[in-house]
């Protein structure tokens, strides 16, 4: 499928949508549109900060269903549209931590999958029988599918980190759209899933971005607590990072490339057993 392809507009999908006779699901999507956007899935009390409840949603975005533009191309057409994911809502901010997990945390590596680096991160992960989530950047995953096709079957989450880690609101909406929905393609290729999250590569979003990642079925996570790996200031130092951030919902931002890695492949086999040794959980959201 060329990427151009993928890049169908909004009208066209209205129309589309139309002749499969979905006329309520129009309705809804234009309403959609234009409504408040946190209503749903909103954070409970917390002003300022996006808190992503996992067991939200099904009934409150049912209403919501639609297709997304590249969903609509022949690669998942045969896909009957009862089985298609209800799509979220257009937020306004980033979720930055998950609300509702009880004493878990959420970690999250981003910018991989780097042979180098990603599978001793995986090796450690499953030492300990935890999942967490891989925020893949698409030229990494389209030479390392096996990489990807590893933390999907040991249950990590993947999501998108856009397809070569640009500056997203220096971008024109439609090399936005080419960034995320390349890099939605090469990850339902691999798993048979495209992902569900996504996360702008700086933690620079704009409103657009929002719009397209939700067109492309996936919502918004930010973090909670940064670890700077990627200054590498040695692995006890963001073992520390880690140790003194964790607190119930907390989303831990690492990376498992774009560099040396290696201390942060090393801290995560220090701060993993510590945090199960004070009773966290590492969790992953589900939707
Ligand atoms: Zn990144």
């Amino acid at each position: 499928m060329k990427k151009d392809e993928m890049l169908i507009g909004r009208r066209a999908v209205l129309r589309l949508a139309a002749a499969l006779g979905a006329t309520a699901t129009v309705g809804v999507l234009a309403a959609d549109r234009f409504a408040a956007p946190e209503a749903p899935t909103a954070p409970r009390g917390a002003p300022g900060a996006g808190h992503a409840d996992p067991a939200a949603g099904p009934q409150a975005q049912a209403a919501r269903l639609r297709p997304s533009a590249y969903r609509l191309q022949p690669m998942t057409a045969y896909a009957p549209p009862a089985f298609r994911r209800a799509l979220p809502p257009v937020r306004r901010r980033p979720f930055l931590s998950m609300s509702g997990v009880g004493r878990s945390m959420v970690l999250t590596f981003d910018d991989g999958p780097d042979p180098r680096y990603t599978p001793g991160i995986l090796e450690t992960l499953r030492e300990y029988d935890c999942r967490a989530m891989f925020f893949v950047c698409g030229e990494m995953a389209v030479d390392n599918q096996d990489l990807l096709r590893e933390m999907d079957a040991d249950g990590h989450v993947v999501g998108n980190h856009t397809w070569s880690h640009p500056l997203v609101p220096k971008l024109r909406p439609s090399r936005i759209r080419d960034e995320l929905g390349s890099t939605s393609e090469v990850i339902e290729r691999a798993l048979g899933t495209a992902p569900l999250w996504y996360r702008a590569p700086y933690g620079a979003w704009n409103r657009i971005s929002f719009e397209i990642g939700a067109e492309l079925g996936m919502e918004p996570l930010a973090w909670t607590v940064d670890t700077l790996d990627w200054t590498e200031p040695g692995t006890g130092t963001i073992v520390r990072r880690v140790l003194d951030g964790a607190a119930p919902g907390v989303v831990v931002l690492s990376h498992d490339a774009g560099g040396n890695r290696s201390q942060s492949v090393a801290a995560l086999r220090r701060y993993l057993p510590r945090l199960l040794d004070a009773g966290y959980h590492i969790t992953v959201p589900r939707r």
